[in-house]
């Protein structure tokens, strides 16, 4: 007998998971660091220039 959840998860609930996982997906994205052409994360400081 498979194990069986309590409730069943509503669509708003899994919508959000499915948005989680895809926020995960998409998050690594990097842009050009204008300085040094580096790749960085947007609106962060640069690593490698400090700009
Ligand atoms: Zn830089």
């Amino acid at each position: 007998m498979a194990p069986l959840p309590k409730r069943k998860i509503s669509n708003a609930r899994k919508g959000k998971r499915i948005l989680d996982k895809k926020r995960k997906t998409t998050l690594p994205q990097l842009v050009t660091c204008k300085e040094c052409g580096k790749k960085k994360k947007p609106h962060m400081q640069c690593k490698y220039c400090g700009k």
